[in-house]
């Protein structure tokens, strides 16, 4: 999950970071309240999950509340690079004298952290790479102890900073790697990391990106989750704790397995069908987790028909077979449905559901073509 700008900042925040005091809004007045309440100018920044705001005209300075609003009713529901800007963050504006770059990612090539520093921010880090490379430092702590203090120190030195800057910035790689390993994420990166006219160190941008298979471990980050998502299925999902991605077809997909289920919503293209969605039910699928999985497809009314694809293995065929029936039987589905289950008791699970009135499939491609035959006679 990659966290809006405004939402990195309060956690940049929460870890002792120097943050200008800011607000959302979600409409024009709410941008001028906003800049009402913080006083003075103020910078009006839209929230996307997409960089390059500046070039694009959606990063202005505001001189009064008034302006605020308007600057917020130009950017509310505009597009930025294909996304839709559902709310601008007010800040305080800062004087930037100098725009630094500092992260810290998960390299999975070298299976460790990786920061990076460079005294020229404020630009794509990979423009600084191609152009500049001598000008981008970079620090693999220890992912237990963190870096140490003497790794910091050289680490700032390296980058060339502002000798009145080291200390502060020297701070801020520590807090940047504490905030990626406190909450398991994949990127924490500050660009600008601004000196301010008197000096002080403020992290003026910020990209945040939360592993998703982490998030169980983070309950506070879950309301962050919910305003994120734009999709209210993919948002019911999420609650639901369930892999699922809406798509814009009317066969719904349920399957264990991400590779499996993509392999699925290919046959069934191929089969000529439309998929509705992509749901990976993982490993071990018991009956609950069937009628959980079935429930939420059924949430989207496009969905005309169900294609249940289980690979067993660890996952027993009766047991899938069971929750298909369970859920058929509780949640009253009118809609076909189409089960192919290989593996561990498949002849018991498919004697199942042939009792029960449901299709049993011995392929993928079987299944693709039934449920396509029986939407389409529906
Ligand atoms: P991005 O373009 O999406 O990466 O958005 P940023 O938040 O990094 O902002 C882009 C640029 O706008 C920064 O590099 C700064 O030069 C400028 N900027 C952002 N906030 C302020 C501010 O409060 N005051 C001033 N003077 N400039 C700002
Ligand atoms: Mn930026």
């Amino acid at each position: 999950m990659n966290l809006f700008e405004y939402q990195a900042k309060a956690l940049f925040a929460k870890a002792g970071m120097n943050v200008p005091p800011g607000r959302v809004a979600a409409s024009p007045e709410e941008a001028a309240e906003a800049a009402r309440t913080i006083g003075g100018r103020v910078v009006v920044k839209a929230q996307v999950h997409m960089g390059g705001r500046g070039k694009a005209g959606f990063i202005k300075l505001a001189d009064t509340p008034e302006q605020a609003a308007e600057l917020a009713r130009a950017m509310l529901g505009a597009q930025h690079r294909g996304l839709t800007i559902h709310r601008v963050y007010v800040e305080r504006a800062i004087d930037i004298a100098k725009e630094h770059y500092l992260s810290a990612i998960i390299d999975r090539d070298k299976r460790a952290v990786a920061m990076i520093l460079s005294a020229m921010g404020g630009m794509d880090i990979e423009e600084v790479a191609a152009t500049s490379p001598n000008q981008i430092q970079y620090l693999s702590p220890d992912p237990w102890r963190g870096p140490l203090d003497f790794q910091i120190r050289e680490f700032v030195l390296k980058a060339g900073l502002d000798p009145a800057a080291r200390n502060a910035v020297g701070l801020a790689v520590r807090q940047v790697f504490d905030l990626l390993t406190r909450y398991d994420a994949m990127l924490v990166e500050i660009n600008p990391l601004a000196i301010t006219t008197d000096g002080t160190v403020v992290a003026a941008d910020g990209k945040f990106e939360v592993d998703d298979n982490a998030m169980f471990r983070h309950p506070e980050l879950k309301e962050y989750l919910e305003i994120t998502e734009d999709d209210p299925f993919e948002a019911e999902a999420h609650r639901r704790g369930l892999t699922y991605v809406h798509l814009d077809g009317n066969v719904g997909i349920i399957g264990n397995g991400a590779g499996l289920v993509m392999n699925t919503l290919d046959v069934v293209t191929a089969a000529g069908g439309k998929p509705a969605n992509f749901l990976d039910v993982g490993g071990g699928a018991r009956a609950e987790l069937v009628r959980n999985a079935l429930d939420m497809v059924l949430q989207d009314p496009s969905v005309k028909g169900v294609l249940v694809n289980i690979f067993g293995g660890v996952t027993r065929g009766d047991e899938v077979a069971k929750g298909v029936i369970e859920a058929m039987r509780s949640l009253d589905i009118k809609v076909p449905l189409v089960v192919r289950m290989a593996g561990t008791r498949e002849e018991e699970g498919k004697a199942l559901l042939r009792e029960a009135n449901i299709t049993p499939a011995d392929s993928a491609a079987d299944g693709a073509r039934k449920i396509i035959g029986l939407i389409g006679r529906g």
